[in-house]
């Protein structure tokens, strides 16, 4: 027989009995986005300078950051790839990189023949200026970074660090737009910033990504890179050395897709607004008592605001009796909270096999060996097994939903005892 507060997962009533409510749809397509895409449809879906909807979204999203130059491209991984190509990385250079991050952060460097020095994570899942510098040589040239699940980085130490070794520092912003560190936006620390526009990132076309950089030389490799002839001629300024390769650049198109600018441009506009929802919801999440005690939201510095791409919680199962994680969260799904997640593709990356044998694709590590495994980096891998997400809705309107959510989590908690029982634990 049910009782009152029996768990979904042993026969009780779900929190959320209605599967499509419960559901997280991105992005909310808006009558404004289909106008806009009908709208760039009869105008161009080509376009082969800085004009129109790219100038548009370019300006916007440039003055936004204050950076002097945006450039869109047709993806955040190819918009990295700028920014190490611009950085001029080449075979056996040194560049520091996160161990835990979406791994398109640092796999474009693999095209370069440059050396990905991976460093742990602190408790947020960010690099730790730590391990940072313990991981400097003379061989160094730069350090990326990932504000993970919008969370920023610890700036001030990294930035610091950059400078007094005077590596060129580089942001991979696409979980984080809209992020700010102690009131400075995110992709205005480093040299050089890339987002993605993929279509589960928080401003998205769909496909396609963002580089920006205040430096024109930088820029201009970014040009030469993948937006070969009109937009190169238009661009690079006749004096320039490199005007004389504005017809072929370096003979690679990364050139972006007007249409999914076009959707791109629609969410940019509303940033704000989602991101002042969204920091509703999460503040009232990560200030739960109850759900404090067993998931530890990530540290925010004052001044600090996340995007909440997702909210990451960190399980401590100490605080269930070791209740298994898988358990926890096949719990909260059958309450009805289908979209809590474990991220899985979301890997330490020397959990990869390209970061074991990257030499069995990429002969040039043959000469320049590297290579990790499972185990180098125990804070990282902490993080990522103990880590349970959940997406954090960006309109008001969403305000029942997430407080669905909020009782499905306090439920499991308060009756977890009855996971226990049984095979398993
Ligand atoms: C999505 C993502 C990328 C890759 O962007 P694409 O637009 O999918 O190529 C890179 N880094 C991080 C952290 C991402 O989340």
């Amino acid at each position: 027989m049910k009782t009152r507060n029996q768990l979904a997962l042993c026969g009780g009533d779900k929190t959320i009995s209605n599967g499509k409510e419960a559901r997280f749809v991105w992005p909310p397509l808006t009558k404004k986005i289909e106008r806009s895409v009908l709208r760039q449809l009869k105008t161009t879906i080509s376009i082969y300078d800085r004009s129109g909807i790219f100038e548009e979204f370019e300006n916007a999203f440039g003055s936004y950051h204050n950076r002097k130059r945006a450039l869109v491209c047709s993806s955040g991984t190819l918009a990295i790839h700028s920014m190490f190509v611009a950085a001029d990385f080449k075979e056996g250079d040194e560049v520091i990189c996160p161990a835990y991050t979406f791994f398109a952060t640092v796999t474009p460097l693999l095209q370069t023949g440059a050396i990905p020095v991976l460093c742990d994570s602190d408790e947020n899942g960010n690099i730790d200026p730590k391990e940072i510098e313990k991981s400097i040589t003379p061989k160094t040239k730069g350090v990326v970074v990932t504000h993970m699940w919008g969370i920023p980085c610890q700036m001030d130490e990294i930035t610091a660090l950059c400078k007094k070794h005077k590596l060129i520092l580089l942001e991979d912003c696409s979980h984080a737009h809209g992020t700010k560190y102690k009131g400075k936006l995110v992709g205005t620390f480093g040299a050089m910033a890339a987002w993605s526009l993929q279509g589960a990132k928080t401003v998205t076309g769909g496909e396609g990504g963002v580089f920006a950089t205040d430096d024109d030389e930088l820029y201009y490799r970014a040009l030469l890179l993948g937006h070969y002839n009109k937009r190169c001629r238009q661009e690079l300024p006749k004096d320039h050395p490199f005007h004389k390769f504005a017809v072929t650049g370096m003979g690679l198109k990364y050139r972006a897709h007007p249409l999914a600018i076009a959707i791109a441009k629609e969410l940019f506009d509303d940033l704000e607004e989602m991101l002042a929802a969204r920091n509703n919801f999460a503040r009232v999440f990560c200030a739960n008592q109850t759900i404090q005690k067993v998931l530890r939201p990530p540290a925010i510095e004052a001044g600090s605001r996340p995007s909440w791409y997702a909210l990451v919680f960190q399980y401590q199962k100490e605080a269930l009796e070791n209740l298994d994680i898988e358990k926890f969260t096949k719990a909260l799904q059958a309450e009805g909270l289908v979209e809590v997640d474990r991220p899985a593709s979301t890997s330490p990356l020397n959990l990869l096999p390209l970061f074991e044998t990257p030499q069995e694709l990429f002969p040039v590590y043959l000469r320049h060996p590297f290579s990790y495994k499972k185990g180098d980096f125990p804070k990282a891998e902490t993080f990522y097994q103990n880590a349970i997400k959940i997406p954090i809705w960006s309109h008001p309107k969403d305000k029942k939903v997430m407080g669905l959510y909020e009782k499905g989590l306090v439920k499991v908690i308060k009756n977890y005892r009855e996971l226990l029982t049984g095979s398993g634990n």
